[in-house]
């Protein structure tokens, strides 16, 4: 006989998962398919493990820095296959953990590559079954270039399967990807440079910390390479060359990584059999209720393209099934003043509007605050990396729609921001909040 459920989610993501357990807890019958891992992209080939590489990098920072104290111990060295099997085995608790919570919610998982067979019916495992509601969480996948030898490169998933730290790295590309990658790489002690197109990376964010990278990158060890247009990569790991558009060569590289974007991961998905369009990027559309073009199918997280971030898949999949199940019929996501943190050495954290989207969007009203300074991280130590801060506020009551960190801390910094900022905090608010001190955060309530 046929399983009918209220809702099932395509994808056992972060947005999957988080749609379903939280309809199951509503009292709603949902169901999971998943054909990979358990918890998706984010757990298996990007936050989690990138976060483990990024605390590696900083914790042999942080024994290179011991030295300005007087602490002095042999030069360290990396174990690459050991940090790759202990972080593995991290990511595997948490899969198992991921299987416990759905079975504590009485989610019923079903494993296999699922696909509509209409708007209502789904096939899995040669397995039909249906669905008042069906979400597509299916999220994204790593966007190769259409270049002459790309295949001897490698993507994301491809840099966290490495079993051995490479001598030599070109990382290709110019947002979160590339810039958390490389400066991972050169971290570690690899040969790092990091190809961009452009004169600077993450170019959607606030100027000030376009530039703030800029500087803090070769600090960092990452070599940059401005204006590189990749055009060809040859030769073999060791001795692969990558060669640009305009001629630039690098040559003896052991990996090359695309970081040149995502796009969304709908093979196979059957979406003509249930009527749901995509747009010209390959995305789903979606209205502020998550719904598509087609009633009753739903999309949320990465495969929307808006804001591809986890707590944003999980934020919408939550809000969603509080609609459907909850009796709460206004609950959606505002998709505004979503914080974000780059996980740069240092890291970047960033809210709402950057100063050139305020001007656009509010002109002459806009006034920004800034400070650069070098935190005491940096106190005794000969290498001196600024902080950098800004403040973008609106009119005469100087309403706070963006802030924006780069410096050690700002990371952990952002999220109590975010909560003012989203409360609608002015200026004034932050000036007569009273600072932390020592802390490069106090900057934030002390700016002029
Ligand atoms: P996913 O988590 O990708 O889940 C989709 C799931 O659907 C997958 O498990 C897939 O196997 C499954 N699937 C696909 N098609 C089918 C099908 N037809 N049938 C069955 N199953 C299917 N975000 C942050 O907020 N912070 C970070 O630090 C961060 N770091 C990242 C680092 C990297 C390297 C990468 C690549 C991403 C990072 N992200 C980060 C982004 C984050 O991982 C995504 O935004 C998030 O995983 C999106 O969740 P999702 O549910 O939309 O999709
Ligand atoms: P992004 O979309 O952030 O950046 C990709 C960039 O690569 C483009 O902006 C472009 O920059 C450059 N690029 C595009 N095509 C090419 C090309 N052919 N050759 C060279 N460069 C190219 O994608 P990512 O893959 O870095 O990350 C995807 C998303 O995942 C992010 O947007 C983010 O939402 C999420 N993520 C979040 C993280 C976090 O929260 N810390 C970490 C990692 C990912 P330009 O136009 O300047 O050349």
């Amino acid at each position: 006989m046929t399983q009918h459920f209220d809702l099932i989610s395509i994808g056992g993501g972060s947005g999957g998962l988080a749609t379903a357990r939280r309809a199951t807890r509503h009292g709603a019958r949902a169901a999971v398919i998943e054909s990979a891992r358990l918890g998706g992209t984010c757990v298996n080939v990007g936050c989690v493990p990138k976060k483990v590489m990024w605390q590696a990098s900083g914790a042999m920072e942080a024994i290179h820095r011991a030295s300005d104290y007087g602490i002095t111990s042999p030069a360290p060295v990396l174990d690459w296959p050991t940090l790759k099997s202990r972080r593995d085995a991290y990511i595997q608790r948490l899969n198992g953990i991921y299987q416990r919570n759905l079975d504590k919610d009485a989610v019923t998982l079903f494993r296999g590559h699922g696909r509509f067979i209409d708007a209502h019916t789904l096939e899995v495992g040669g397995e039909r079954i249906t669905a008042e509601h069906i979400v597509i969480a299916t999220g994204g996948k790593p966007r190769w270039p259409d270049i002459p030898g790309a295949e001897l490169g490698i993507d994301s998933d491809g840099f966290f399967a490495l079993e051995q730290q490479p001598r030599r790295v070109a990382v290709v590309g110019a947002g979160y990807i590339a810039v958390e990658l490389a400066g991972v790489l050169a971290g570690l002690g690899s040969d790092t440079t990091l190809a961009i197109r452009h004169q600077t990376p993450l170019r959607g964010f606030d100027a000030m910390l376009q530039q703030g990278l800029m500087d803090a990158l070769p600090q960092g060890g990452v070599t940059v390479q401005p204006g590189f247009v990749p055009a060809r990569l040859s030769g073999e790991p060791g001795a692969l060359v990558l060669e640009s558009a305009d001629g630039q060569r690098m040559e003896g590289l052991d990996v090359v990584i695309w970081a040149i974007g995502r796009d969304a991961n709908t093979d196979g998905l059957g979406l003509e059999a249930a009527g749901v369009t995509t747009d010209r990027w390959g995305n789903i559309p979606v209205d502020r209720w998550q719904q598509t073009n087609v009633q009753g199918i739903y999309a949320l997280g990465d495969i929307t393209g808006q804001m591809p971030l986890t707590p944003v898949a999980i934020a919408a999949g939550r809000r969603l099934s509080d609609r459907l199940f909850g009796g709460m019929p206004d609950r959606h996501l505002d998709y505004s003043n979503i914080p974000t943190v780059v996980f740069s050495h240092p890291p970047i954290g960033t809210v709402g509007l950057s100063e050139e989207e305020a001007r656009a969007e509010y002109g002459n009203a806009v006034q920004a605050f800034t400070t650069t300074f070098v935190g005491m991280d940096y106190a005794l130590s000969d290498e001196k990396v600024r902080t950098h801060m800004k403040l973008v506020t609106v009119g005469d009551e100087q309403h706070i729609v963006g802030a924006h960190v780069m410096g050690n801390g700002a990371d952990e910094m952002l999220q109590g921001f975010a909560v003012a900022v989203r409360m609608g905090a002015t200026k004034q608010d932050f000036d007569d909040t009273v600072a932390i001190h020592p802390t490069s955060a106090e900057e934030m309530v002390t700016m002029v």
